[in-house]
């Protein structure tokens, strides 16, 4: 049997960036050419997107790796490597994206934007960079970054206006069937639904809303007892719920305790969940042979404040009339819930306690240090921020009361791997 999958672990890396080349134009008569290497190419990006057309998360249940493809090397002649193939993960709308580690949310997929989950490193410097052939490309410019790599968790989470709920066979499917086009299954067998199915309900010109399709909640299902639990999260988000509850006796079932029974699995799910706004809906008025059972219900939820409908979904009676309440209540109510990223990218960690070398001749401090490299691999100097952020971390190590104890002066120059600059007090 088919399962709906709607949750999964994936992990995803993207491209590493390409090697700067150190390359020296060469022509017949000419002696020495200038350096002509090309830069790396950058590594591709791994990218989320989200597609109309999927509705699980099955897919990933056999594929859990996603890599991106890897930025070709620089040549001579100033040839900029190949840059790496971005990878397109598309899954379904509405899908949340955690970090496996911190549970944090990275993005909700409930757009049309695509997401960069990952980015390929930067491609690195060839020498072309560099105006003679004497100078070297700084060994920082000329590796390529490394592409990141991070698991992380796929959980979807439908994006309906209003929800179904109830137990198995009370007609939640063949109530979507009838207000929108959508073509759930319908069977008299429980446990028949098992992928949600969205519709969309028109309502009257301009006033239209999705309606979803929630497979049955049994009883214990809150308590991971059967398939329930999974898909209660679809339910967390709707806006309205409308509870169908069987009143025809049909089944020997008391409407009032299956009821109750729902609410209570809704309780221990969440306590907010219970507490949303929520129209119940009493079918298979059809073949119900006693009314007592179904007043029952109604007198029951009424005193909740709840509103109540008898209706029949086989024989398409009440049901326009729940589909107007429904767009009603949905005037007051807040938008669908949207979750706002808590995530944030950790800074580099670079560790600057390492000692530095100094070297002092003609004005020129040379500092070296494999933490002064790394750190330069980590700053895109083409970027206000990441330059503050080197500032911050060099000032941090303490460098600058080092060069001003040997005896640094106003104008000096200091020179990093290449990267020269004037000091200033
Ligand atoms: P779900 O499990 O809640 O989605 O229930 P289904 O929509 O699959 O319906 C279960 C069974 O009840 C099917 O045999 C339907 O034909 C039947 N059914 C649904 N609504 C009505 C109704 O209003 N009257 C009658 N008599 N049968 C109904
Ligand atoms: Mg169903």
């Amino acid at each position: 049997m088919a399962q709906f999958i709607d949750t999964a672990k994936i992990t995803v890396r993207s491209g590493n960036g390409g090697n700067g080349a150190v390359a020296f134009h060469r022509e017949k008569y000419v002696a020495a050419g200038g350096p002509d290497g090309g830069d790396g190419g950058r590594g591709g990006d791994v990218i989320l997107q989200v597609d109309g057309h999927m509705s699980t998360l099955m897919d990933f249940r056999y594929k859990r790796k996603y890599v991106a493809g890897n930025g070709m090397d620089g040549t001579g002649k100033r040839c900029t490597g190949k840059a790496g193939e971005d990878l397109v993960i598309k899954v379904p709308r509405g899908t949340v994206v955690r970090d496996a580690a911190t549970n944090e949310i990275i993005c909700d997929m409930s757009g049309d934007e695509p997401f960069v989950l990952c980015r390929g490193g930067k491609g690195g410097w060839g020498n072309q960079h560099f105006a003679t052939p004497t100078r070297q490309v700084p060994n920082f410019a000329k590796a390529g970054l490394p592409g990141q790599s991070r698991e992380v968790v796929l959980e979807l989470k439908l994006l309906a206006d209003v929800g179904l709920v109830g137990f198995p066979n009370v007609g939640k499917s063949t109530l979507l069937s009838v207000v929108s086009k959508a073509q759930p299954k319908i069977a008299n067998y429980h446990f028949t639904t098992l992928f949600p199915n969205l519709g969309v309900v028109w309502v009257d010109e301009g006033v239209s809303f999705v309606l979803a399709d929630i497979p049955g909640i049994i009883e214990g299902a809150s308590e991971g007892a059967g398939l329930g639990h999974d898909f209660l999260r679809h339910i967390d988000r709707c806006r309205l719920l409308i509870h169908v509850v069987d009143v025809s006796g049909s089944e020997g079932r008391d409407p009032v305790e299956d009821f109750e029974a729902i609410q209570a699995e809704l309780r221990e799910y969440s306590p907010e969940l219970a507490s949303r706004r929520m129209i119940v809906a009493g079918n298979k008025v059809d073949i119900a042979a006693d009314r007592a059972p179904l007043e029952a219900l109604k007198a029951h939820v009424e005193a909740l404040g709840m509103p109540f409908f008898e209706i029949s979904a086989a024989a398409h009676r009440g049901t326009r009339e729940l589909m107007y309440a429904a767009a009603r209540e949905l005037e007051h109510l807040p938008p669908i819930t949207v979750y706002e990223p808590t995530y944030v990218a950790p800074e580099p960690q670079v560790d600057t306690s390492a000692p530095v070398e100094i070297t002092h001749e003609d004005g020129v401090w040379t500092v070296e240090s494999p933490w002064v490299q790394r750190l330069m691999a980590n700053t895109n100097f083409g970027d206000f921020e990441s330059r503050s952020w080197f500032d911050k971390m060099l000032r941090q190590s303490g460098l600058y009361e080092r060069l001003e104890e040997m005896g640094i002066q106003d104008g000096d120059t200091v020179d990093l791997y290449g990267l020269e600059f004037e000091y200033q007090r």
